[in-house]
């Protein structure tokens, strides 16, 4: 388990990929989980050889709440933000846009679709955090950074003292920024990653895959990262321009592989996704509108 001074690294299963997240354990007289993606018997040795006194998550999606049921009877914290929208199947049927691109009948198919386990790993959410308050954990100091985008509420955990920061989604992988559901915003996203390189840290440390990155590694990632957003405006500005309607765009795998898009939750979000840039371009095409986009 990789170590930085008194923060451990728990790894998820297949070096942290999505539908797994990496886990930050901080190990100091109290004893606090950030996220709970990482391997379950990882987790429950460190809960039984250290104890674990709160679970904190970063945000709602699963991959980062994946084992708060093994904490039953530890206080979780989530942001203030989501602790009031992200706790019920409905509530997150809206937010990854299953509402919006499919109506109640999506909705419906979508809670029967919701592994048993997620919504208790939400319904385990007993508090909230604040964000930007500096927090006290035994002798860690630890902000929790609003970092808005990747969703709505989304906050990076950052340790001033040891000049390290946790930036959860802002992943560096080569899939790209997400901010494919209903509360994810493109111009966040880019103006919340300029904060995250403006800290005065040394370490940067991310939720999926590679994992660390000094100052300088970080930086650089993050400027092919964010690439990845101009690319995507610049395949569909010239894909519209070639004439494609919203169905034939949402067919291409602009986001994801073509093939995955028959998974229903890729398809909405590829969907979502495209309608955030489409908005960015300030472009209108055929069959994009639906009845479920104004009451959403
Ligand atoms: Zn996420």
């Amino acid at each position: 388990m990789e170590r930085i001074g008194p923060l451990l690294l728990v790894e998820g299963r297949n070096k942290s990929k999505v539908p797994f997240s990496r886990s930050l354990y901080i190990n100091c007289q109290d004893k606090v989980l950030i996220d709970t993606g990482a391997e379950p018997e990882a987790l429950v040795n460190l809960k039984l050889q250290y104890g674990v006194d709160l679970i904190i998550n970063t945000h709602y999606h699963p991959d980062h709440t994946l084992n708060n049921h093994l904490f039953k009877d530890t206080p979780t914290w989530i942001n203030p933000i989501e602790f009031k929208t992200a706790r019920s199947v409905d509530s997150i049927a809206k937010l990854n846009g299953i509402y919006q691109e499919w109506g109640p009948s999506g909705v419906e198919l979508f809670r029967k679709s919701v592994p048993k386990e997620w919504t208790e790993n939400l319904s385990n959410i007993s508090g909230c955090y604040q964000y930007e308050k500096e927090y006290r954990f035994g002798d860690v100091n630890v902000i929790f950074l609003h970092t808005p985008g990747h969703t709505k509420g989304f906050s990076c955990p950052y340790f001033p003292d040891l000049g390290v920061v946790f930036v959860g989604d802002y992943d560096m992988t080569t899939f790209g920024p997400w901010y494919n559901g209903t509360d994810g915003d493109i111009e966040e996203f880019i103006s919340s990653a300029k904060r995250l390189l403006s800290l005065d840290v040394d370490t940067y440390i991310t939720g999926h895959q590679k994992g660390v990155f000094s100052k300088q590694e970080f930086h650089e990632a993050m400027y092919r990262y964010l690439e990845i957003i101009n690319r995507r405006d610049q395949e569909i500005e010239s894909l519209v321009k070639k004439g494609l309607n919203f169905n034939e765009l949402v067919r291409i795998g602009i986001f994801y592989p073509k093939e995955s898009l028959k998974e229903p939750i890729f398809q909405t979000w590829e969907r979502v996704g495209i309608r955030k840039h489409l908005e960015r371009l300030n472009l209108t095409v055929p069959g994009a509108n639906n009845e479920y986009l104004i009451t959403s």
